[in-house]
């Protein structure tokens, strides 16, 4: 059976997040679902800022210029630094004026032997970075966040978590629970800053091919999988994850906080994989 999706829902989207001002962290390249997110939130009017690591400094700055030249600045910021999240924040500030709608979260990190085998193999180490990076990252951005958002009258942060920290998904390993730690500080941080009126949600994708994935090993036959088995028959395109951040940072989700919402095909109402 194959079965037509609609065209893309440019038009759709035009002006929903008008005037709206966020930060977008974890782009690397084109195939970076914080690239999906970016394209669906410019597309929908909102002004964007990006930061990045280091080594892709340079494929972060093209990528600003091709979606809107001269209109986004790019800042550099290594979560595992408290030094430059702080100042990566006090520039962020100064751009906006003290005040932002929405933060992306959209960052992971394990080392790539620790991602194939046996869990139980994980390193100290490893499983320290990787918690680091994947997990106590959003807390930190949330905390140099928040007095931006509070001055904003509230806002949105959105984290990206995939199924293997709610079940065991084979190699996935350290990061799973990673990802489990993630899912949980959504629902401390939502609590933490609800009074403030800023909302706090994840967005659990099924597995795209992107440079992260591409580190976990036997993705790819993990994407076959789920186009023959997921529900919709298909697999996540970053685009459609794009757009439900782009509803999770506006003002039509208003109601909803310490959420995991799947953006998966559908794929997580199932009883097991083969
Ligand atoms: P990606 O490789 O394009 O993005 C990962 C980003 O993390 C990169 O931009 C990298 O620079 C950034 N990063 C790593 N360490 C960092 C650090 N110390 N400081 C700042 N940034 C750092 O891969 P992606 O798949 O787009 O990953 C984005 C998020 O989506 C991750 O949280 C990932 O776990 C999650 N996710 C991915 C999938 C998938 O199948 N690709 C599925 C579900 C969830």
């Amino acid at each position: 059976m194959n079965i037509q999706i609609e065209e893309k829902p440019k038009t759709e989207r035009a002006g929903i997040l008008k005037g709206k001002k966020g930060v977008i962290l974890g782009i690397a390249n084109k195939w970076s679902i914080a690239w999906g997110i970016a394209n669906s939130l410019h597309e929908a009017g909102a002004e964007l800022i990006f930061t990045y690591q280091e080594r892709v400094k340079d494929r972060v700055e093209k990528l600003a210029e091709e979606i809107a030249s001269g209109q986004i600045s790019c800042i550099e910021c290594d979560v595992t630094s408290d030094e430059q999240l702080e100042k990566a924040f006090q520039e962020i500030s100064k751009i906006y004026d003290g005040k932002v709608d929405f933060i992306i979260h959209s960052l992971a990190f394990a080392n790539k032997d620790e991602l194939e085998g046996r869990y139980i193999d994980t390193s100290r180490s490893g499983f320290a970075l990787a918690q680091d990076i994947s997990a106590y990252s959003l807390a930190a951005v949330a905390k140099q966040a928040e007095p931006l958002l509070e001055k904003n009258g509230g806002g949105s942060i959105v984290t990206l978590t995939y199924i293997g920290g709610e079940r065991v998904v084979k190699n996935y390993n350290v990061m799973g629970v990673a990802k489990a730690a993630l899912e949980c500080s959504v629902k401390y941080l939502a609590n933490d800053l609800g009074p403030k009126n800023i909302r706090v949600n994840a967005i659990s994708a099924g597995p795209i091919k992107t440079l992260a994935a591409s580190a976990i090993s036997g993705i790819q036959s993990m994407i076959n999988e789920i186009a023959q088995i997921s529900p919709l028959r298909r697999n996540t395109e970053t685009e459609e994850v794009g757009d439900t951040a782009l509803f999770l940072v506006s003002n039509l989700s208003r109601g909803i906080t310490g959420e995991v919402i799947h953006v998966d095909s559908g794929f997580h109402v199932l009883a097991a994989m083969k």
